[in-house]
């Protein structure tokens, strides 16, 4: 047995050179990299993804993987993570190798045209290439057919043990208590968050973000905050994670909250063990479980008020003029405003869900046949008006705004909002233990993080994301908590 997993933490020594390699050559894609390199890098980074894909896919390391998993001595936590290992392999190995190759080259010219249908405001552009990922991506379906079926297949990819029947449940909640509390709202006396739009320098944007990692204890000696177009983490390994974040000059709270939400993701896999951190399970939590993270950071901490007592002076001696008439408390009410939009990445937490929602029942009709490609925008638009009760003026603003569907990511959508209900199971079972508001008054945020750490953060993706919750709540999710958090939330932030 020692042989054989020797054997085997050599080819993961292996895979995970190169995938070092390819992921520090993406990051720099993202943030640095002149764009006019971008055909030679390519080249040569897509003959690296090949080398990498002949490694993971190796005949020999799948027998090797399954050997281990049959194997008496080996002990349950490493059997654990060659299961989740041969369970993503063999996704990997069920699909023809010539389709791999055709389905990542439409991939490829399919975000193009999206990105120009985006530019010129015409979906026809874009249109016969999300008609064909649609159907290459039931072909997939087709070949992977296994205990699950259908859409189902897609959700489980990126929340494991999640399927249509649980999501509904889910989502009629959300409609059911949510949609009635948006329209109150509309109908009262909106929050002034004009201050907001001022000109805030981002020289001192910059100084800004700096004081708020501090004050989360982010460690600057195993991570780093960069520039992109659009925010996001990634991961190197343990002690070496990058964040990134885009300055707006006229919205002082867009880099606030993304650098909030990115350290969330960050610091989960800061505290993940040691003996689980140059594993498998290091990169594979689920998009819902890194999602509560993120969002727990960023929503249900960042935009509390105490999180602001130490920080708002701060803030103010940042941007005195533009700050001069403005309290602590006006900005953490302009924080949390809400109102209905037309863009998900800008919606507040209330009305986010909702932009989730349509996304989830579009996906679900196109796979189960009951939507018709043909009629996407038009659907589009009329569950934007039945919602959130607004008109789509162009695509831009409407089904052309996510990049999601562009490369076949379906099955992803409903992991955000289903991360921010986790987050506010989790969430009261921390203020149980814990009391949140004095640990962010008194710059005690390490409290909260231990928390998160002993409860959650150390396991990395061990488990299921249903079993890791019962792990971390003592129960099975239940999305009544996060219903009662915004219905509570708003009712008072509004006076409803
Ligand atoms: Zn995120």
């Amino acid at each position: 047995m020692n042989k054989l997993f020797e054997k085997y933490k050599e080819m993961m020594f292996k895979i995970s050179s190169y995938e070092l390699a390819l992921r520090t050559a993406s990051l720099d894609a993202q943030v640095i990299a002149p764009s006019k390199g971008s055909n030679y890098r390519n080249e040569r980074l897509s003959y690296l993804e090949g080398e990498l894909y002949s490694l993971q896919t190796d005949e020999e390391f799948f027998k090797l993987i399954n050997e281990l998993i049959n194997c008496e001595e080996l002990d349950e936590q490493n059997k654990s993570i060659l299961k989740w290992q041969l369970k993503d392999l063999k996704k990997k190995r069920c699909l023809p190798k010539q389709f791999c190759i055709d389905f990542s080259k439409l991939q490829m010219e399919s975000q193009q045209n999206w990105e120009k249908a985006k530019q010129n405001n015409d979906y026809k552009i874009f249109e016969p290439y999300l008609r064909e990922i649609i159907a290459k991506t039931k072909e997939i379906i087709k070949y992977r057919q296994n205990e699950l079926s259908g859409y189902d297949i897609l959700l489980d990819d990126y929340e494991p043990g999640m399927d249509q029947n649980k999501y509904d449940v889910f989502f009629v909640q959300i409609k059911e208590k949510i949609v009635p509390l948006i329209h109150k709202i509309s109908q009262t006396k909106q929050i002034d968050d004009s201050f907001i739009f001022n000109k805030y320098p981002i020289e001192q944007q910059k100084e800004l973000m700096n004081k708020i990692l501090n004050y989360i204890g982010f460690d600057f000696d195993a991570g780093v905050l960069m520039e992109s177009e659009h925010p996001f983490t990634d991961s190197l390994s343990k002690y070496d994670t990058r964040i990134t974040t885009h300055y707006y000059e006229n919205n002082l709270i867009s880099s606030i909250y993304s650098v909030i939400h990115e350290a969330g993701h960050a610091n989960y896999y800061y505290s993940i063990r040691d003996d689980i951190a140059t594993t498998y399970c290091y990169d594979n939590m689920s998009s819902g479980m890194h999602e509560s993270q993120s969002r727990l950071f960023e929503n249900y901490l960042g935009r509390n008020y105490h999180f602001w007592d130490s920080l708002f002076p701060q803030m103010k001696q940042l941007f005195p003029e533009q700050l001069k008439s403005i309290e602590q408390i006006d900005f953490v009410r302009a924080a949390n405003k809400s109102i209905p939009s037309l863009i998900r990445t800008e919606a507040d937490e209330l009305t986010y869900p909702l932009h989730i929602l349509i996304r989830y029942e579009i996906e679900k009709g196109l796979f189960n046949d009951s939507i018709d490609p043909k009629n996407l925008e038009e659907i589009w638009n009329a569950k934007y008006k039945e919602y959130l009760g607004l008109t789509v003026e162009n695509a831009s603003d409407g089904i052309l705004q996510d990049v999601h569907w562009s490369d076949g990511s379906f099955g992803y959508f409903p992991t955000y909002a289903l991360g921010s209900s986790y987050a506010a199971q989790f969430m009261h079972y921390l203020n149980k233990d814990v009391n949140v508001d004095e640990c962010l008054a008194n710059n005690q945020f390490y409290v909260i993080k231990d928390w998160l750490a002993q409860h959650i953060h150390q396991y990395g993706g061990l488990y299921l994301p249903e079993k890791q919750i019962e792990i971390a709540c003592g129960e099975k999710f239940n999305p009544q908590y996060y219903i009662d958090y915004l219905l509570q939330k708003y009712s008072q932030l509004y006076n409803l």
